[in-house]
C-alpha cells in the first residue's frame, strides 16, 4: 500500500503509560501538494481535510479526534498546562499535563516538534521549536512546567521529530550570532556549508535539555530531515505554505493493574 499512514515512534518514550508518536505524511485525504495527512489548516487547506486527517490519525494511534489539544504556535516559549483557562486569542508553544485523556499536539514543517514522557511522576509535554524558541528557550519553559507537576529532569524523556537536519537549513549570519549569544561556542552547532552557515537544531535543543538536568541517554534526537525526504515529509523550506505541515502527540493512557 503505498498510501498507509504511518506513525514514527521514539525508542526513549515508555510504550506503557503514554500514547506518543510523528506520523508521516501519507494516509491522509489532502490533494496536491499538501497530500495527504496535512494536520495543519493556517496554510488554507479545508478544514474538513484536516478534521478527517485529525480522525484518522487518532484512531490509528488508539485515541478519539475529541482528545486532541490544539494550541496556536508563534514561535515563543509559553507554554500552556491543560486545564488553565485561556482566552481566545492564546497562543502557546509548550503544553503540559499531568491529566489521562488529554493528547498535546505540537505542529512544525521543518521546526522541531518535541514530545516529553515523565513516566514516574505521570506528566507529558509537547512543544514547537523553531530557531526563534530554540533560542528562547521553549525546551526549558516545557521542563520547567512538567517540574511544577512533579517531573523530575533526570526521568524527563525527550523525543525530537522530524524536523530540518543541519544538512538543509541554511541560515543568515545575524542568526548564527543569536545561537552562539544563547548557547556559547558549542561543537556541531555551526556547520559551514557550501554559501551560507547552517545550524543544528538538534545540537542546540540537546545542550539546552541537559542544562535542565535531563540525562543524555533520554534524548532521541536523531529524526529524518524534513526537507531530504519529500516522499514521507512536509518541508516549508522545500514547499512553502501550499505545503502541508505535521503533528507529533502524546498522552497519558491508563497503566492496566494500576
Ligand atoms: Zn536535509
Amino acid at each position: 500500500m503505498p498510501d498507509t499512514l504511518r506513525i514514527l515512534r521514539s525508542r526513549v518514550i515508555p510504550a506503557a503509560g503514554f500514547v506518543h508518536g510523528f506520523p508521516e505524511r501519507t494516509g491522509g485525504v489532502s490533494p496536491g501538494p499538501r497530500a495527504s495527512l496535512n494536520m495543519g489548516v493556517r496554510w488554507g487547506d479545508d478544514r474538513a481535510n484536516v478534521d478527517e486527517n485529525r480522525r484518522r490519525l487518532a484512531a490509528a494511534a488508539g485515541y478519539t479526534a475529541e482528545q486532541l489539544q490544539v494550541m496556536r504556535h508563534v514561535h515563543g516559549t509559553n507554554v500552556w498546562t491543560v486545564g488553565e483557562p485561556v482566552g481566545d486569542d492564546a497562543e502557546f508553544d509548550g503544553l503540559v499535563s499531568n491529566q489521562v485523556g488529554p493528547v498535546l499536539s505540537a505542529f512544525a514543517a521543518d521546526c522541531v516538534p518535541l514530545l516529553f514522557a515523565e513516566p514516574v511522576a505521570r506528566v507529558c509535554g509537547s512543544a514547537h521549536a523553531g530557531w526563534r524558541g530554540t533560542v528562547a528557550g521553549v525546551a526549558r519553559n516545557v521542563v520547567a512546567r512538567m517540574s511544577a507537576l512533579g517531573a523530575r529532569p533526570e526521568r524527563i524523556r525527550v523525543a525530537l521529530g522530524p524536523s530540518i537536519g543541519p544538512c538543509c537549513f541554511e541560515v543568515g549570519s545575524e542568526v548564527v550570532v543569536e545561537f552562539r549569544a544563547a548557547l556559547g561556542d558549542l561543537p556541531g552547532l555551526v556547520v559551514p556549508g557550501p554559501d551560507k552557515d547552517h545550524i543544528d537544531l538538534r545540537v542546540a535543543l540537546r545542550a539546552m535539555l541537559e542544562s535542565t538536568g535531563v540525562l543524555p541517554e533520554h534524548i532521541d534526537d536523531t529524526p529524518p530531515c524534513t526537507r531530504c525526504t519529500p516522499e514521507r515529509f512536509f518541508s516549508y523550506r522545500r514547499d512553502g505554505r501550499e505545503g502541508g505541515m505535521h503533528m507529533g502527540f502524546i498522552g497519558l493512557c491508563p497503566i492496566p493493574g494500576h
